[in-house]
């Protein structure tokens, strides 16, 4: 079995998706893989920019909602195009539904911030979660349209943190069971939002920003998964950032301990907790 996670920039705009689905549905043997997926490109920063202006009590973070959710729209309509009735139409019908939920679970809490005019991390972890929760639920239903069974996980129950919000610490044991529990009944193709988690009662957690990474190393250590694939729009680990240099080249190898280091010392391409699961 294979873990395949696709950042933001992979899953920006339903274009990108489409190229995403291809991917995942050529995998041999889809059927024991698990997609982890992060917010749609942008997405995670608008809701950081939402919650803020809603807890200054400025009234235009309604604006950039619905700007938000329309976008989540839009990608739900141009992925699944629904060409005849039956399967498809059925399929866009229920993401939208499950789309609409998120927006007015989300409108309630952005309501609360306005209202107390306060946001704390443990609120912020909340709001930021929804672009994972949307972007796994409407990819995972745009699979199926396809014919192809794909089964929604919710990482908030498999991934367990204690309550340092905004970059919570992984309680490694408990979500290594819980993890190899849940997929041991499961043999269908699996997607789940990256980034999310949650603590011992139950409330969201975040793993730190570009955490999506760190999700799809602990699951495919958790299961002992063949491969984890961290897709992006960067062709592999690179000799520098490519854009401030320009001589940069792909590195055809590099080994557990330079990755983590590199990302230690600030390299985008992978979230520093990432290596140590999956070494
Ligand atoms: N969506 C989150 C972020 O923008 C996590 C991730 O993309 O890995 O930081
Ligand atoms: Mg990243």
């Amino acid at each position: 079995m294979k873990i395949l996670k696709f950042g933001g920039s992979s899953v920006a705009n339903a274009e990108n998706i489409n190229k995403v689905i291809q991917i995942v549905m050529q995998s041999p043997k889809r059927r024991n893989d698990i997609v982890v997926v992060s917010a749609f490109g942008g997405v995670t920063d608008d809701l950081i920019r939402i919650a803020t202006l809603a807890s200054k009590g400025e009234n235009n973070y309604r604006l950039l909602f619905k700007k938000l959710c329309k976008k989540h729209d839009e990608v739900i309509k141009k992925l699944i195009k629904a060409l005849r009735a039956g399967r498809q139409a059925k399929n866009k019908k229920q993401a939208l539904k499950e789309a609409k939920k998120k927006y007015d679970e989300l409108e309630k809490i952005l309501q609360g911030i306005f209202l107390i005019k306060e946001l704390s991390l443990r609120s912020l972890d909340t709001v930021m979660s929804f672009g994972e929760q949307l972007s796994a639920q409407i990819i995972g239903e745009a699979i199926n349209s396809r014919g192809v069974a794909c089964k929604f996980v919710d990482a908030r129950n498999l991934i367990k943190t204690d309550d340092n919000f905004g970059s919570a610490n992984v309680d490694a044991l408990k979500t290594h069971k819980l993890i190899s529990n849940y997929f041991k009944k499961s043999s269908m193709l699996s997607i789940m939002g990256g980034f999310i988690a949650s603590n011992s009662s139950g409330i969201v957690t975040t793993l730190g920003r570009g955490g999506s990474d760190y999700s799809a190393s602990l699951i495919g250590a958790a299961l002992n998964a063949a491969v984890i694939e961290i897709w992006t729009d960067v062709d592999g680990v690179m000799t520098a950032d490519p854009r401030r240099v320009e001589e940069a080249f792909p590195l055809e190898e590099i080994s557990y301990e330079e990755a983590g280091e590199l990302a230690h010392f600030g390299a985008k391409v992978i979230h520093p907790k990432t290596m140590k699961p999956a070494r």
